[in-house]
């Protein structure tokens, strides 16, 4: 396991010889220490960035793509390892991590790979005598700074497109689940990235990510996060005049209407709230149920709930790993008095489970509460697997309550009737819509979110123009144009 920073091509200590204690939360067990960054490293890591910045640029594009093709090949290579390590980490189980993370993370820089020398500029039709030529520039040295429910994919989003673009990178992972982006970093330098083009330093937000926010040297700062921290990120950037892109919280709402497939909508719905213990911003949080069938619906998804296995994320066949910190599942337990509270029912869930294997871990059960959708468990993100349940009579009503909360990021549908389904897509507050499945991601489908889930997109063409500039060139290409002072 690498523990140390990258700054410059090289793995090095903290400047104090700060570490951090990562744990893992099956356990509580000590997994590594590593190094930790504060203001000072990252000064370091923008000078190694700085210097690296002109060469990246300069370099062909394909060249560039084709260094992220080699990455891609890596990370493939070394699947079983780094997905064994980020089990570890964050407790997502091996089953996920296997099938989907780590596959989901090369298939991102093999994306972005593949997009370095097709991202084109454009020819604008100007005046006669004039060619008008505008080129993507990149930015510089970009700041990345991503949570822990995703660590390794998170990497593959964020450095992929910024590095297609020609940006240089100084990269924070979140303080509790280094240990993947690090592995990236090790394959980065086998592959034969040139050094200082990334930099990968863990460390806590209020220093290293703080400083990553407001250094003057960095261009723009991206930011997966809280909706809270996200509007520091935003204040704090404004004194550089930094530019933001900023992936915040969600509380996704999820339509089963009358007509729905009851078996498809119930697995979707599992997998929708389940997936990674409900750690993901995407989470559809909240059913929405026509009455009609929500009795039949929730028979059969509590059962299910019950039936996941929740244990040891490295065997292979559970389904439901602890949450990454204790900190974090005390948070979400601390959701199911509240909901009491607010006069909800838990309907099955709602504690950690009894098996005394687990009782050092951060486990919590599968939990389903219905309750009113002005409850706060029902408008704040949970982020644990914690689903509300909220019934309504009308298509209108429905919407109503979907879009009744201040998140607007993944909002998922069930129907059968095709106008209906596209009717409530485009009336859904969301960046994205998933009719009949939930939460599909794809390295070319814009993601990203409105209103308090933030601004800026994620993957496709959208990242590219995030970490590019247009910049326009005028040519006077007809030698007879009249000049404007004739007697010069
Ligand atoms: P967080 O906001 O506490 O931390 C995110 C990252 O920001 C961490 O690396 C942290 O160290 C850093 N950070 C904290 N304070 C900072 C500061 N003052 N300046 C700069 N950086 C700082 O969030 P979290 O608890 O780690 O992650 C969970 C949140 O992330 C949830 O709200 C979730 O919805 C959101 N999230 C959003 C997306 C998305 O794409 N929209 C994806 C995953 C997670």
């Amino acid at each position: 396991m690498q523990t140390k920073l990258l700054i410059g091509g090289e793995f090095v200590d903290a400047l104090d010889g700060a570490t951090i204690d990562v744990l893992d939360p099956h356990d509580g067990s000590l997994l590594a220490q590593v190094a930790e960054a504060k203001e000072a490293d990252i000064d370091r890591a923008v000078v190694a960035a700085t210097e690296a910045k002109a060469g990246w640029r300069r370099m062909p594009a394909a060249e560039r793509g084709r260094l992220l093709l080699k990455l891609a090949d890596a990370i493939e290579a070394d699947a079983a390892n780094l997905a064994l390590l980020e089990t570890r980490d964050t407790g997502h189980p091996l089953r996920d991590t296997s099938n989907l993370d780590v596959p989901r993370t090369a298939a991102t820089f093999r994306y972005f790979g593949g997009m370095a020398d097709k991202f084109q500029g454009s020819v604008v039709p100007v005046e006669a005598g004039f060619l008008d030529y505008v080129t993507p520039e990149p930015l510089g040295v970009v700041g990345q700074i991503v949570p822990w429910n995703f660590p390794v994919m998170f990497c593959s989003w964020k450095m992929a497109p910024a590095l297609a673009a020609g940006n240089t990178i100084v990269m924070k992972p979140a303080e509790l689940t280094p240990m993947s982006a690090l592995r990236i970093g090790e394959l980065m330098a086998e592959v034969g990235f040139p050094p200082g083009v990334v930099n990968i330093l863990p460390g806590y937000g209020a220093t290293a990510g703080q400083r990553i926010v407001e250094h003057p040297g960095i261009a723009k700062v991206s930011f997966t996060g809280s909706t809270a921290v996200g509007k520091n990120v935003a204040r704090s950037a404004a004194d550089t005049l930094k530019q933001v892109h900023l992936e915040l919280g969600g509380k996704g709402a999820n339509i089963v209407f009358e007509d729905a497939n009851i078996a498809a909508a119930v697995g979707g719905t599992a997998f929708g709230i389940f997936h990674n213990q409900g750690q993901a911003c995407i989470a559809a949080s909240r059913l929405i149920i026509h009455e009609s069938v929500a009795e039949e619906f929730l028979e059969r998804f509590t059962a299910l709930a019950r039936s996941i296995k929740v244990g040891d994320p490295k065997d292979p066949t559970t389904e439901m790993g602890p949450l990454t910190s204790t900190l974090h599942r005390d948070r979400v337990l601390s959701y199911v008095e509240k909901a009491i509270e607010d006069g909800g029912q838990i309907l099955t869930g709602g504690k950690a489970p009894d098996d005394p294997a687990l009782a050092n871990g951060c486990y919590v059960e599968p939990t389903v509460v219905s309750v009113d959708p002005s409850a706060r468990v029902a408008c704040e993100e949970v982020f644990g697997p914690f689903m509300t349940v909220h019934t309504f009579r009308t298509d209108a009503e429905a919407l109503e309550i979907a879009n009744s909360v201040d998140y607007g990021l993944g909002g998922g549908l069930w129907t059968n009737n095709l106008s209906r389904a596209h009717a409530t897509a485009r009336e859904l507050r969301a960046g994205m819509v998933w009719i009949n499945s939930y939460k599909r991601v794809n390295p070319g489908s814009p993601f990203g979110g409105v209103g308090v889930s933030g601004y800026g997109r994620e993957m496709g063409f959208e990242a590219m123009r995030e970490y590019t500039e247009p910049k326009a060139i005028w040519v006077n290409i007809d030698a007879q144009l009249p000049p404007f002072y004739p007697r010069g």
